[in-house]
């Protein structure tokens, strides 16, 4: 089910449950900023999503009410899974989907990162 991006946050989406411990994922990264994890059901080679600790539902929310420091952490954390997955060469995408239109369906801002072969056009 898509999600409201304007909602109040969430504590008991399903990433805030994997960030507090409470249920496993398969862990790639974690620092003060953000932890990275393997997506349960990948559409590519390679898909790991990139979620910052704090509490922000969207990219809307991250990109409003973040301070500066923790969207640099955040977005220093996604590239440094990429170089550390050795994804720069060749390639790889980044995604976010942003509520309903945009297919959001956990209510916990995460970057997509999907590499490890052609990814084809951009929206199928
Ligand atoms: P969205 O549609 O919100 O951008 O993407 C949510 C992503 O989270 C989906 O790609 C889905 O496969 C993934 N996902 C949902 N539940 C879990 C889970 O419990 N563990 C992991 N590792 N990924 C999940």
């Amino acid at each position: 089910m898509p999600i409201d991006a304007t909602a109040p946050y969430d504590d008991d989406n399903i990433f805030a449950k994997i960030l507090r411990g409470e249920i496993p994922s398969t862990k790639v990264y974690e620092d003060e900023w953000a932890i990275a994890f393997e997506d349960i059901n990948p559409q590519a080679e390679i898909h790991t999503l990139v979620v910052p600790r704090g509490k922000y539902v969207s990219w809307d929310d991250f990109s409003a009410k973040a301070p500066d420091e923790e969207i640099a952490g955040f977005v220093r954390a996604v590239g440094k899974v990429a170089r550390e997955k050795g994804l720069v060469e060749p390639g790889y995408r980044l995604l976010a989907n942003v509520g309903a239109d945009g297919g959001q369906e956990v209510p916990h801002l995460h970057v997509h990162l999907f590499g490890g072969q052609k990814l084809g056009r951009m929206i199928a």
